[in-house]
């Protein structure tokens, strides 16, 4: 989930990395730039999980089509 994510603000790239609290990690990502924004990992992914569900129900429908075509 790395090298991909780029800032809402200023469209740079994001940057992952952890810091500890309470026993276990907590996963960020950090804008590049000095515009300071920071996402939490757990929402970024959410995020991303959500278009991949997107991506994924347009490839089935794509794929059923082309079966009935058949
Ligand atoms: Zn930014």
């Amino acid at each position: 989930m790395r090298g991909f994510l780029y800032c809402t603000k200023c469209t740079r790239m994001l940057t992952g990395s952890a810091s500890r609290g309470r026993g276990k990690y907590y996963y960020y990502y950090h804008c590049t730039s000095a515009c300071g924004c920071r996402y939490k990992a757990e929402d970024v992914n959410a995020a991303i999980l959500k278009r991949t569900e997107k991506v994924h129900s347009k490839t089935r429908n794509g794929r059923s089509m082309y079966k009935i075509g058949k």
